[in-house]
């Protein structure tokens, strides 16, 4: 069976981090939550990798 671990869709305004449940709302804010991408999730800086490849094919 697959992991079903779901995340609070609100989290960017009502958390400071995302809020992970196995249900279907959110635990500290009733919000509903979405499934959580199956890659690792990287709140921060989701697109960091892809920037900073961009970045070096600049500096070439
Ligand atoms: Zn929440």
């Amino acid at each position: 069976m697959k992991s079903d671990i779901r995340v609070c869709s609100a989290w960017e305004t009502e958390h400071e981090r995302p809020v992970y449940s196995l249900g279907d709302t959110c635990p500290e804010c009733g919000s509903p939550t979405a499934n959580s991408a199956p890659a690792p999730f990287s709140p921060e800086d989701p697109y960091g990798e892809y920037r900073r490849a961009l970045k070096r094919s600049d500096r070439e």
